[in-house]
C-alpha cells in the first residue's frame, strides 16, 4: 500500500487496506446469501462509485439465478454533497415482484439511497435491501438505515476501490481518508 498520497492538492492517507476489503467483502456476501436463499435477486450497481465493490461482492455472493443492471444517481460535486439528488437513470429491467439488491459505494447524508429506494419502490419489487460499501452514520440527514453495511465509517472524505474525487483516483485498490491537520 502506497503512503500519503495527493489529490487536487488535498493529502490522504492510508484507511482500509484491500485485504480488510476482501476480508469483509467475503462476510457480507455470506450473510446476503443466507438472506436471498430461495430468491432470485436483481442486483443493482449503483453508478459509478460502485462498480467494484459491485464486481467483487456480485462474484463472491456466488449466485448463478441472480441478474445484475447498472444505474445511475449524482449528487456530488468535490467533497461537499449539493444536496440536489437528480433523478434514477439506467433501469432497463422489470423489478415488478422481484427482490431487489441495491449496490452502493457509500451512504453519506443518506439522501440518494432514501430517493432511489422511493423512486424504486414504485416499480412494486417484492422487496427492497440496501448494500453499502461505507456508512457515515454521523452524517445521516435522514436515518436512512442500510440492510448491509461492510464498514461504519468517521464523517471524513474518503477516495480509493471505486470511490473519487472529482473523477479521479477510483482505480486505487486501497482505501484513503483525507488527512486532515
Ligand atoms: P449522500 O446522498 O449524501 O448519502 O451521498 C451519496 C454519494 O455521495 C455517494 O454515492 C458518493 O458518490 C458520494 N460520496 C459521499 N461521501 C463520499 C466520500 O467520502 N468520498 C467519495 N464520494 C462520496
Amino acid at each position: 500500500m502506497e503512503n500519503k498520497i495527493t489529490v487536487n492538492g488535498l493529502s490522504f492517507k492510508p484507511f482500509i487496506t484491500q485485504r480488510q476489503i476482501a476480508g469483509r467483502v467475503a462476510e457480507l456476501a455470506a450473510e446476503m446469501r443466507r438472506d436471498l436463499e430461495g430468491k432470485h435477486p436483481v442486483f443493482l450497481c449503483v453508478l459509478n462509485g460502485a462498480f467494484i465493490f459491485a464486481a467483487d461482492l456480485f462474484r463472491e455472493l456466488g449466485i448463478n439465478d441472480s441478474t445484475i443492471n447498472f444505474i445511475r444517481y449524482s449528487s456530488y460535486a468535490g467533497t461537499q454533497s449539493t444536496g440536489k439528488v437528480k433523478e434514477l437513470m439506467g433501469l432497463t429491467e422489470d423489478i415488478e415482484g422481484k427482490d431487489v439488491v441495491i449496490i452502493e459505494d457509500i451512504v453519506d447524508t443518506g439522501l440518494t439511497a432514501q430517493h432511489m429506494v422511493e423512486d424504486l419502490r414504485k416499480r412494486n419489487p417484492a422487496s427492497i435491501s440496501f448494500a453499502t460499501l461505507l456508512h457515515k452514520p454521523q452524517s445521516s440527514k435522514t436515518g436512512f438505515q442500510p440492510d448491509y453495511v461492510a464498514f461504519e465509517i468517521d464523517p471524513k472524505f474518503i477516495i480509493g476501490y471505486g470511490l473519487d474525487l472529482d473523477g479521479k483516483v477510483r482505480n486505487l485498490k486501497d482505501i484513503y481518508v483525507v488527512d486532515e491537520p
